[in-house]
């Protein structure tokens, strides 16, 4: 099976993060991509200059067009902008319950510039943590969900559990926010805590990281992988793509995903 996956998120004109990565990672692990635009930004590796919005109404035509016709075997969502879009998104992809939904929470983008208003923040807990299969924040992010600080790997184990009593049935929750040469991640299931750990690579260029991440992990659930393996291929693809980064840009460079 190829696995087609949904991606509904933000287009970064620069080519790292958001629909590029999406398109970028599903593609080059042997899924089928399709994409759901839900605002466009006007960035590069120095930050983001410009975003706008798409009407949720047009959000939802892009959606259902794809769901009519070609169908989904994951869904995946990134920048969702606004609570008019997360709505949007509830109610279409709520018709779909057997679709396994990869939940990538973006909040921020690296150079600070607001990717999900902040009134939005308890719309995206309310309407969407409890339709999804696993949901993929970085530290900051579950900061925000949990109002609450993370500062050690104890922290992150009671977090990710903690996000799981709000309504997500798994939460892989990434360490990359800590200090430390080792990196940890800890994947809470029904089953219990898993924790993934691996050397830290020292490089400005991580752009698109949570966006290729969460895309391979919806990729490999397309493709009828379980969580568990899905999560560790999907890093393994994440760290190959770092490596191998162009160097493009001054500033946080994109991956490189034709490894
Ligand atoms: N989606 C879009 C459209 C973005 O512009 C960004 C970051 O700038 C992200 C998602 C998140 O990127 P990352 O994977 O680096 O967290």
């Amino acid at each position: 099976m190829k696995g087609r996956v949904l991606s509904i998120a933000g287009s970064d004109s620069g080519g790292g993060a958001g629909i590029q990565a999406d398109i970028k990672a599903v593609t080059v692990l042997g899924g089928f991509a399709m994409t759901a635009i839900t605002a466009l930004t006007a960035q590069n590796t120095l930050g983001v200059m410009d975003v706008m919005d798409v009407p949720p109404e047009f959000l939802r035509t892009q959606i259902r067009c794809v769901l009519d016709d070609l169908g989904a075997d994951t869904f995946k969502t990134g920048m969702l902008s606004n609570a008019g879009i997360i709505r949007v998104v509830a109610e279409e992809i709520r018709r779909y319950r057997d679709v396994p939904f990869v939940l990538d929470p973006v909040m921020v983008a690296k150079g600070g510039a607001s990717l999900l208003a902040k009134e939005a923040v308890a719309a995206l807990t309310e309407e969407l943590l409890p339709l999804c299969t696993v949901l993929t924040p970085n530290i900051p992010e579950a900061e925000a969900l949990l109002d609450r600080t993370i500062t050690t790997p104890d922290d992150m184990v009671r977090a990710a559990k903690k996000l799981r009593e709000q309504g997500a049935p798994a939460v892989l929750l990434k360490g990359g926010h800590l200090s430390g040469d080792l990196l940890t991640d800890v994947l809470a299931t029904e089953q219990g805590v898993e924790t993934f750990s691996s050397e830290r690579i020292e490089t400005r260029h991580t752009h698109g990281t949570g966006c290729t991440l969460a895309s391979a992990i919806a990729t490999r659930l397309a493709q009828g992988w379980p969580l568990s393996d899905a999560v560790i291929n999907a890093r393994a693809y994440l760290r190959m793509t770092i490596e191998q980064a162009p160097g493009y840009g001054a500033g946080a460079g994109p991956l490189n995903h034709c490894v």
